[in-house]
């Protein structure tokens, strides 16, 4: 029994891209806090952050259509799509502020420019694809985007998917070239090297097994050695769990009463990946399709270019499945041990309320090669089976909690910071819009816990976001020089390709 022990202002549980972005905010806002971190794999952005584990869509909703919803008199309701668009335009101005203070030296490591598209069939989907068309371009935000049902024009456009392809059905696509394809997974390897030359603690096969509040108001955290299994005792004044689909279990270890009454459904993913260098140099762009009835909104099918290792690939999914477990890495029994007597009556309501998406998943998971081919068909009408292969993707844990508006066990989609009245805890719940929101949600969870620093933090978080506090949709100015910087910056002007 090792008797290492630590005393620490900062620990962050997990090292991925949310403990990345907030460790990396907290180097700049105050540099001379001690930070510790523990994370039980052997190196940094491993789990969801992984490049092969998420979707790597830079979300600035340019192309999800489940972000805007038709409203009952037929008008297009795009205010999420806006608040999601604000909270990306945050995380490129952090990321370019990194760029220019040279702590990131080649963008293109983790982020590349890419058209963000949308298509539909049939001609609901494309009248509603039309309005929601008109709604955003008339927006600031979303300055750029074109609409065509000209099936001459979509095949300049996407020819992989209109090659082949019936005629008979109307179909329609709407396209902005502004978008992008983020590496999260480089980009977490990148701050975390950033931080250690920071003289942050980092601790690898390090997991946290229990969390507890010490007499003199700080937190002491049980964390396994996992190389020589001794168990240490680590203090901190602040504690932030970004263990990602860990982050219930650790969250209900703390005790605080902020954490009770809250569940998690878990919520696994599959990718097809194309293995013929043909087919993918004949695709270059996001195009995001409509979620199948009954489907939960983060299995919207997509068939994406993608900047991974180095080379340009071509991806589709991701298919929804279910699995018991919180992590990819995690345990069978995550979601049996999730539940405890203060989130059961919260739990049973959400498994009454949502059979029919637990027998969704699990008829995914059950799907053959074949099936899947067949979905992917919708896409690429000629794509033959032994080009792709399947690539098991991250697992996602959704909220369930008690709300006014869905009563008791309603199933969440988006994230939650969770923290302390006191702010000395935070934790992060939730996986969606995911990484692309991590500067906005960290900067969240920085105004709750240390709300007493913020005026004297105020100024360098403009510098470092210049937007910071300001609605851009609402300053089209601001809004431009933005666009116009961080596209300079982070090398997305660039039409040429460094990626075969
Ligand atoms: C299929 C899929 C597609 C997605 N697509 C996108 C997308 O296109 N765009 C987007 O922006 N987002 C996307 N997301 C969401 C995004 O991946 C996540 O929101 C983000 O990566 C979460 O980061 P994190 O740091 O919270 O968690 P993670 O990256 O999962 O990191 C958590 C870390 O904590 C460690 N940990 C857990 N428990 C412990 C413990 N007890 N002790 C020590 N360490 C611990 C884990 O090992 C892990 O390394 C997607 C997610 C999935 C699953």
């Amino acid at each position: 029994m090792s008797n290492r022990e630590t005393k620490t202002d900062v620990i962050l549980i997990g090292a991925g891209i949310m403990s990345a972005t907030l460790g990396t905010l907290l180097k700049e806002l105050v540099p001379d806090w001690e930070i510790t971190v523990f994370e039980k794999l052997s190196k940094s952005g491993e789990e969801s952050s992984n490049e092969w584990n998420n979707a790597g869509t830079g979300h600035a909703a340019l192309c999800e259509l489940n972000y805007t919803v038709e409203k009952p008199d037929g008008s297009v309701d795009i205010s999420k799509a806006i608040k999601i668009n604000e909270q990306f335009q945050v995380s490129m101005q952090f990321w370019s502020y990194l760029v220019s203070s040279k702590m990131i030296h080649n963008p293109q490591d983790f982020i590349m420019p890419l058209p963000h598209m949308s298509m539909v069939q049939g001609e609901q989907n494309v009248t509603f694809l039309k309005k929601r068309f008109e709604a955003m371009s008339n927006n600031p935000l979303f300055q750029g985007m074109e609409f065509s049902d000209d099936p001459g024009k979509l095949m300049e456009w996407i020819p992989l998917i209109m090659q082949n392809r019936p005629s008979n059905e109307p179909i329609a696509a709407t396209k902005i070239d502004s978008g992008t394809d983020v590496n999260f997974g480089a980009l977490t390897r990148i701050l975390f090297d950033h931080l250690k030359s920071k003289n942050v603690d980092i601790n690898y096969k390090h997991s946290v097994n229990d969390i507890k509040r010490t007499s003199d108001g700080l937190w002491e955290l049980k964390v396994r050695n996992l190389d020589s299994g001794n168990v240490e005792r680590h203090t901190a004044k602040f504690v932030f769990i970004g263990g990602g689909g860990g982050s219930l279990h650790l969250l209900q270890k703390s005790g605080i009463p902020e954490g009770k009454h809250i569940g998690g459904f878990p919520v696994s993913g599959i990718f097809m990946v194309c293995n013929n260098p043909e087919v993918v140099a004949q695709h270059h762009a996001k195009v995001y399709g409509k979620a199948k009835v009954g489907a939960p909104p983060m299995s919207v099918p997509h068939l994406d270019t993608r900047f991974i290792d180095n080379k340009k690939s071509l991806l589709f999914g991701p298919f929804a499945g279910f699995s018991p477990k919180f992590l990819k890495t995690g345990s069978m029994f995550d979601l049996v041990t999730s539940v405890k007597p203060d989130n059961l009556v919260t739990m049973l309501s959400a498994g009454a309320k949502n059979m029919s998406l637990t027998k969704y998943l699990i008829e995914q998971v059950m799907l053959s090669k074949e099936k899947r081919m067949e979905e992917l068909r919708e896409f690429i009408p000629n794509a033959k089976s032994e080009d792709w292969d399947l690539v098991v993707a991250g697992q996602r844990v959704q909220v369930i909690k008690d709300t006014e508006a869905g009563g008791k066990g309603t199933l969440q989609f988006g994230t939650e910071v969770i923290s302390a009245a006191d702010g000395s805890i935070a934790a992060l719940l939730g996986a969606s819009p995911g990484a692309s929101t991590a500067v906005h949600v960290m900067l969240e969870v920085i105004k709750k816990c240390f709300p007493q620093h913020m005026k004297e933090w105020e100024p360098k978080i403009k510098e470092m976001i210049p937007s910071y506090g300001v609605s851009l949709m609402e300053n089209p100015e601001l809004l431009h020089e933005i666009h116009t910087s961080t596209a300079e910056m982070l090398g997305l002007s660039k039409k040429e390709l460094v990626y075969s």
